[in-house]
């Protein structure tokens, strides 16, 4: 989608550390990271929120979580633990509106979240 930064960089038109893709989805280490891993993961498809997610989009969904896992697996934290997070708009504190899922880790994380 035009004017889009994570389909740019499906698209490779803006830089970033691409960590994984296959014909599904994109992950690459976001820009400004929370925890020692911070990776997003992508649907290739441009879904802007939760909210936009049609009955066909499930399976989809699901890989974008397989994805995670394996990047936790890879990245050696997913014994210790992991956190995957998707914001769903403003009080979510959702600013990029192309669904993405967040691969949290490498430290202990805090509950309730903020
Ligand atoms: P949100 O708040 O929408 O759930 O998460 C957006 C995430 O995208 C933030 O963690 C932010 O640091 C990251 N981000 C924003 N712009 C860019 C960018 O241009 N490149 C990368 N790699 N990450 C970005
Ligand atoms: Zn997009």
């Amino acid at each position: 989608m035009d004017g889009c930064i994570f389909c740019q960089i499906r698209d490779r038109k803006l830089p970033a550390k691409l960590v994984y893709e296959d014909e599904l989805a994109v992950a690459f280490e976001d820009l400004n990271p929370q925890a020692p891993t911070h990776i997003l993961v992508i649907p290739r498809k441009h879904i802007a929120t939760l909210n936009d997610l049609k009955p066909e989009d499930e399976t989809l969904v699901g890989h974008l979580l397989t994805v995670g896992k394996a990047i936790a697996t890879e990245r050696g934290i997913a014994q210790s633990g992991w956190r995957a997070v998707l914001n769903c708009n403003s009080d979510a504190g959702q600013t990029v509106f192309h669904l993405h899922l967040h691969v949290l880790g490498g430290r202990k994380m805090h509950w309730p979240p903020g």
